[in-house]
């Protein structure tokens, strides 16, 4: 497996809507596997293929957090939300590609998706908690929408600066 270059925002690939996948293959299969050993090395608990420039509808996760529970890795491919609850929830989150900032974010607290699996099976669940949190977030990124979307243009722009600026430092390096 092989760890794959996490783009920082602003990115315009962060931006763009992702192109449903229509037939799974083995080169995909092999891309999710890349993507889950990505997040793990982070770490992180998601991760979306837009965030290493592939702007295809896929996301990983693993929301276990217990120390010594076993991993849960989930691989979905065209994941959608099928419902929403009308309880909604506050985390604090992050986001692998605007590392180092953090904001409180409302979202669903509950959240019906369903997706195609490694194998190619539909598959659907409820996720609630920080699963449900995670689930959403890493939709919005096939969508071209990152966490700072819901904050206001102020914070917004004050953290994009701060990027462009550790980008620029990196550039250099
Ligand atoms: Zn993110």
């Amino acid at each position: 497996m092989t760890l794959r270059p996490i783009l920082l925002h602003p990115d315009p690939r962060l931006k763009k809507v992702c192109d449903p996948v229509s037939d799974l293959s083995d080169e995909l299969r092999v891309l999710a596997d890349d993507m889950l050993q990505t997040m793990y090395d982070a770490p992180g608990i998601g991760l979306a293929a837009p965030q290493i420039g592939v702007t295809r509808r896929l996301i990983v996760l693993d929301c276990v957090k217990e120390e010594g529970a076993a991993p849960r890795p989930l691989i979905m491919f065209n994941p959608e939300i099928l419902a929403s609850s009308d309880e909604r929830n506050v985390y604090e989150e992050g986001c692998l590609s605007i590392p180092d900032h953090y904001a409180e974010i409302e979202r669903p607290a509950g959240v019906t998706v369903r997706w195609i699996d490694r194998a190619g099976d539909e598959r659907q669940e409820d996720f609630d908690g920080l699963w449900a949190t995670c689930v959403q977030h890493e939709i919005d990124h096939l969508n071209g929408v990152l966490f700072i979307d819901y904050l206001k243009p102020m914070r917004r722009h004050m953290i994009t600066r701060k990027m462009q600026k550790l980008k620029r430092e990196r550039a250099r390096d």
